[in-house]
């Protein structure tokens, strides 16, 4: 009787000091680093992505792997009514799933610029609309939105991309004023070229779209802003600024987040 208290106080004492953090697009990239380097220093991290035969390679006593798609809504309502059911809080939440729709506006059908923000915009938003609850229950949380430096610009041939990273900077920014009062940090990390899967998924991409003979112009251009992809830092870079974010406070009204360690 003392040992299975002992053990039910345990149990409920790992559950409630555990750090637990959500990764989308945990399969490769920036979320995989994210997620194994958050693991390897003592988060439970739920990996979230489509392929999951990539996932389950990751999985460990710290990395529990999520088949999910972050367009459909009741996969992202179930898997966080997991966490929640397993973990009982989230700390963490790392909204990193996407990719890159190239090529002209004018050539881009409605459908793949619909798709685009889908995931890179509806996907977030799913997101933290639904681990919002929770965070503001535990009056604490961190809310990291990887967005890019297109989020920031833009150029030819990225127009729809850089779209919907514009509108996560603005989603970002709007947020963190909403929720600075119940303890939540919304950060926004905008990463230029990083060496991933994403620059080749975009080439492949592009071939999908057609375009008249007039914008031969600047589809030779495209793969000459990205010739250097080989030679861009690796996702671990990204990573290692998810990892120190939870443990900054920033000034909610900050958007150039210069952080200032936490008092004491
Ligand atoms: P990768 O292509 O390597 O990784 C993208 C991840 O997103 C994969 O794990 C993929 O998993 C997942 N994903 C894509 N679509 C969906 C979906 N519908 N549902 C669930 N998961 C999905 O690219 P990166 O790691 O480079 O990209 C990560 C983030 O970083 C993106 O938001 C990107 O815009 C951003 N970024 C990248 C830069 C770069 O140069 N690499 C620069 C600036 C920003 P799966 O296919 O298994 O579902």
């Amino acid at each position: 009787m003392q040992l299975s208290y002992l053990v039910i106080t345990l149990r409920n004492k790992e559950i409630m000091t555990q750090q637990v953090a959500l990764v989308t697009g945990a399969s490769s990239g920036i979320g995989k680093a994210a997620a194994e380097l958050l693991a390897r220093n003592d988060y439970y991290v739920f990996a979230m992505a489509r392929r999951i035969d990539r996932l389950e390679q990751m999985r460990s006593d710290n990395i529990e792997p999520v088949h999910l798609d972050v367009i459909d809504a009741e996969a992202v309502k179930t898997a966080i009514n997991h966490v929640m059911a397993t973990k009982g809080r989230i700390d963490v939440l790392v909204n990193n799933a996407g990719y890159g729709q190239l090529g002209a506006i004018e050539c881009v059908s409605m459908e793949a610029a619909h798709q685009q923000f889908e995931v890179n915009v509806y996907g977030y938003a799913r997101f933290m609309q639904a681990v919002l609850p929770h965070m503001r229950a535990q009056k604490s949380g961190c809310i990291i939105n990887i967005a890019s430096i297109l989020g920031k610009i833009t150029l030819p041939g990225f127009g729809w991309y850089a779209a919907s990273k514009h509108a996560v900077e603005a989603l970002s920014e709007t947020l963190r004023g909403e929720v600075m009062e119940f303890g939540i940090n919304v950060v926004v990390i905008a990463p230029g070229l990083i060496h991933t899967e994403f620059a080749a998924k975009e080439f492949e991409l592009l071939k999908t779209v057609t375009h008249p003979s007039a914008y031969q112009k600047l589809l030779a251009a495209l793969p000459r802003l990205l010739e250097d992809e080989s030679k861009a830092p690796g996702p671990e870079i990204i990573a290692e600024a998810v990892l120190k974010l939870p443990q900054l406070h920033f000034h909610p009204c900050d958007t150039r987040f210069q952080p200032t360690p936490k008092q004491p």
